[in-house]
């Protein structure tokens, strides 16, 4: 890896960030970029998913710097999602990965293009190589620059000594571990209530899950975290059409009618089949 260069600037653009995001953006493209380029990097507001990041393959390919976008979601997530878009700005100039009319071509091997564009659901991301090397490089290249390099950022901002003294970062990388493994409970939670309950629809599977009766009196939040309870297509005095529990990794866990089994399915999925029409509720998790 080398370092950014006199040649190569990192702009930003759109919602402003503090400097010490700043300081540590342009040190983390600059240890991970491996070709000489301006890059371009344009920060939007949250979105409820906190998932949101794009690099326009296309336009490098056809020589524009690259234009990262990501929503801000704090340093962790920021690097992270940072990461994957760095990982597809290095795969586009050093050749690997582009286009042509109908294919995507990384590596010499050909994927059809549309069939890539329809398809978004998470899991199915990991089939494409490109895709999985930026998933990898996200948790590898932040776990590892927040072990090692950052520390090296000490003296410049008075935010990142207090970052770095309080240990907050790593803070975050063990939430993540914790996060994991409250994902895994709650499956297994799932499972439980399922096995115990032969019969139940959407709704009652979250209340058991969440052991909370009245969902809907939960707080309301915007943002979604593993536990929370979406709740879809509630108009008015109408009750909702649709309940789940965000189970993390762009997943939710759900009985999906009355008697149904528990399943997995794609945050993204469901999402799009009610439309958006999506609230969220923090149901007090005590484990
Ligand atoms: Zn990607």
């Amino acid at each position: 890896m080398r370092r950014i260069t006199e040649a190569n600037r990192v702009t930003f653009a759109g919602k402003k960030l503090p400097i010490y995001d700043k300081i540590i953006i342009k040190d983390f493209i600059g240890l991970h970029i491996e070709y000489p380029t301006d890059i371009k990097v344009r920060t939007v507001k949250p979105t409820k998913s906190h998932s949101f990041a794009f690099v326009d393959i296309v336009a490098i390919l056809a020589g524009s710097v690259p234009v990262i976008t990501i929503e801000d979601s704090g340093t962790r997530y920021f690097l992270e999602k940072l990461a994957h878009e760095l990982t597809h700005v290095n795969q586009s100039l050093s050749g690997d990965l582009h286009y042509d009319s109908d294919n995507i071509i990384f590596k010499g091997k050909k994927y059809d293009l549309d069939t890539y564009k329809q398809n978004r659901d998470y899991k199915f991301y990991l089939d494409y190589p490109w895709e999985a090397e930026a998933v990898r490089n996200s948790t590898e290249w932040v776990d590892k620059y927040i072990a090692n390099d950052f520390k090296k950022l000490r003296g410049q901002d008075s935010t990142i000594d207090f970052i770095i003294d309080n240990d907050l970062m790593e803070t975050k990388s063990t939430q993540k571990v914790r996060e994991g493994s409250l994902r895994d409970k709650l499956i297994q939670m799932g499972k439980g209530v399922c096995s115990k309950n032969s019969f139940l629809n959407c709704q009652l599977f979250a209340q058991l899950v969440s052991n909370e009766s009245e969902i809907l009196k939960l707080p309301k939040v915007n943002d979604m975290q593993i536990g929370d309870i979406l709740v879809w297509g509630r108009f008015k005095d109408n009750p909702p059409r649709h309940y789940s529990v965000f189970i993390g990794k762009g997943e939710v866990m759900e009985v999906e009618g009355w008697g149904e089994a528990m399943r997995i399915v794609s945050f993204e999925d469901v999402n799009e089949e009610y439309e958006g029409a999506l609230e969220i509720f923090r149901p007090n998790l005590k484990r």
